[in-house]
């Protein structure tokens, strides 16, 4: 099934998803750079080797086992009723992207899970490849929160392989530096996370990283209220404070990033008041 479904239309899907951002963010570009490009695309695929292979290797196939095995359990939210099956499927898919959020709250918040994403949010740009900057220990974690996910929910191995596409297809689509039509990206915003709205996740300003957790549905935000989008792209200063130095980021050092000293984020200055929800240019 996985061969049938994530390599055959998945990994197409992904390719051709990262080729197409990658053209228009160098056309359309959002935020400024302040790294040479083709510097930070390869430490970012190096980085990210380790948890391309654990990704496809040990994570999706972990995953759709525990789908199967819940099949048999007759375990989880989408047993316990009778409905058609794509209100399942689109339950599932539903409460699989809330899982995540919450996750991604847990990266944040636990001094633990926070020395592994921290690798992430140490990059100096954002773009497409950014998505890609994983650190492998992070995958690991997020296989026991993200498999209790998958069983509490009783999602089907397909929901779980369709999220995963989707997840990915996402995650590149808002880390790239695409500069979207304004009011464009304020409609697609109601309903999902868009370059403006994940850039403020990557600021160095606390509050605002603190803000804008979502993967694909925006309004796991609204409804938490840690929606944030009202600040400038152009005031946004992407990374955090205290690993802002280029050449202490090498590929040797982020991999070993989780296992060092973390410092502390350093204080910065307040953030912009008035409407948390209006998107700004
Ligand atoms: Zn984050």
């Amino acid at each position: 099934m996985i061969k049938s479904i994530f390599d055959t239309y998945g990994a197409p899907i992904l390719m051709a998803a990262f080729i197409i951002l990658f053209i228009l963010e160098k056309k359309f570009q959002l935020r400024r750079r302040v790294q040479s490009r083709w510097q930070r695309i390869f430490i970012n695929f190096i980085v990210s080797i380790p948890s391309f292979a654990l990704l496809r290797f040990l994570f999706i196939p972990i995953m759709v086992w525990l789908a199967f095995k819940n099949q048999q359990w007759h375990f989880g939210l989408n047993y316990l009723y009778i409905a058609p099956v794509w209100l399942k499927f689109a339950v599932a898919f539903i409460l699989l992207d809330y899982s995540n959020y919450i996750w991604h709250i847990l990266l944040h918040k636990l001094p633990f899970m926070w020395r592994f994403h921290l690798v992430h949010h140490t990059d100096l740009d954002l773009d497409v490849t950014t998505a890609f900057r994983f650190h492998f220990g992070e995958l690991i974690a997020s296989v026991f929160f993200r498999g209790a996910a998958v069983i509490l929910i009783g999602a089907s191995p397909v929901v779980v392989l369709v999220y995963e596409i989707a997840f990915e297809t996402a995650t590149q689509f808002h880390h790239s530096n695409m500069k979207l039509p304004f009011r464009f990206e304020k409609i697609l915003n109601l309903l999902f996370v868009t370059p403006r709205m994940h850039g403020i996740h990557h600021s160095i300003v606390k509050q605002e990283t603190d803000s804008n957790f979502s993967i694909i549905f925006s309004f796991w935000d609204r409804i938490h209220q840690t929606v944030r989008l009202n600040i400038h792209q152009d005031k946004i200063i992407v990374g955090v404070p205290v690993y802002a130095d280029k050449n202490e980021l090498t590929i040797g050092n982020l991999l070993k990033l989780p296992f060092s000293k973390i410092r502390k984020w350093k204080e910065s200055e307040g953030v912009e008041e008035g409407n948390k929800n209006e998107l700004k240019r």
